[in-house]
């Protein structure tokens, strides 16, 4: 009788700790911010609140949208296309993005550059009318496209010109998913898979304790992945492709990259680069990049090693390769 009062009250001591470890749970939320779809899938423990840490996902990216977007008449990029000239006042994060972008349009000799804005409002109203943007108008909106034109120090941006327009469309979702990936390497979580359009952050591991896996697709050979890869603490996976937006005018689909050198969609013989590195709006501004350069010239800029970075090409015909970093 002793023994089992013994046991029962063992039982009863270790009933809290049982209860402390509760068993391990995926949990998902999706939002619409940023025209895109983000999906974010924390592996954490049943008592975990999931509604909460989705909640401050929503409203950090919230805030950014309300920054960023071209769209928005209050946003700082607003603030800045309206602008004549001069000096313009904007929220620390904008200013430390623009300054990242501005940094790689100039490592890229303009292949990257957020100043193509007027280029991109051209192709849009034409898509609205349904015909192609005549030389004429296509050499106007070049004339706008200088990066020069804008600079930045501390919170203040500064353009020379009033023609100067700035989109941010391919640089601020890759700085986006990694304000979330800080966010959530601060919860208390066992990992979590953040999927942003076309850009990939992980964070910690799955409950099992393997890590996240994340494919890259190959776009012309639907079947099969260019690279499954493991992506490490910090790093995201920014991909820009032929395959994902587009301005459909007359029935024919132009792509959504491009080069601000021709005003057209860039035709480099690529349909899609994945860069992976430790920043996101890095990360997410070099995939556009190279996919203007173009493999040879993408490889050639990666060897300078103006950046750390690794990246992956798939060709319009369907054959990959990489940089050096990455085993084929
Ligand atoms: P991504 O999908 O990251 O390659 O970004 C493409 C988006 O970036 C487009 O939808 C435009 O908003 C913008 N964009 C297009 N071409 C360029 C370029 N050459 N440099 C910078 N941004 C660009
Ligand atoms: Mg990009």
């Amino acid at each position: 009788m002793k023994k089992i009062i013994c046991m029962l009250l063992l039982l009863t001591l270790m009933l809290p700790t049982l209860g402390a470890c509760s068993p391990p749970q995926k949990y998902s939320d999706s939002f619409f911010l940023m025209d895109t779809l983000i999906t974010v899938t924390l592996h954490a423990s049943s008592d975990t609140d999931a509604a909460s840490i989705f909640s401050e996902c929503e409203r950090i990216l919230s805030e950014l949208e309300a920054l960023w977007s071209r769209t928005d008449a209050e946003s700082d990029t607003s603030r800045i296309n309206e602008a004549m000239s001069g000096e313009i006042s904007v929220d620390a994060r904008t200013a430390q993005l623009m300054i990242r972008a501005l940094d790689v349009a100039t490592a890229t000799d303009g292949a990257f550059d957020i100043t193509v804005a007027p280029l991109i409002l051209l192709w849009q109203s034409c898509e609205s009318v349904g015909r192609l943007p005549t030389d004429a108008e296509l050499v106007s909106a070049l004339a706008s496209v200088d990066h020069k034109a804008v600079s930045v120090r501390g919170q203040t941006v500064f353009k020379s010109s009033s023609n100067a327009k700035i989109d941010l469309g391919g640089i601020g979702k890759g700085a986006a998913i990694s304000y979330l990936a800080d966010y959530l390497a601060g919860c208390p979580i066992a990992g979590a898979l953040i999927s942003f359009g076309s850009n990939v952050a992980t964070v910690g591991k799955k409950h099992d304790g393997s890590a996240f896996r994340v494919a890259v697709k190959n776009p012309i050979d639907g079947k099969d992945y260019a690279k499954v890869l493991e992506l490490s603490e910090g790093e995201v996976l920014s991909v820009s492709g032929d395959y994902e937006r587009f301005y459909t005018i007359c029935g024919e689909k132009y792509h959504h990259i491009i080069d601000p050198a021709t005003g057209y969609p860039a035709a480099s013989g690529l349909c899609s680069v994945a860069v992976i590195c430790e920043d996101g709006a890095l990360a997410d501004a070099l995939s556009t990049a190279l996919f203007v350069m173009g493999e040879e010239k993408a490889k050639a800029f990666h060897s300078l090693g103006i950046y750390e970075f690794e990246a992956i090409f798939i060709a319009s015909d369907g054959s990959v390769s990489a940089t050096d970093g990455i085993a084929y």
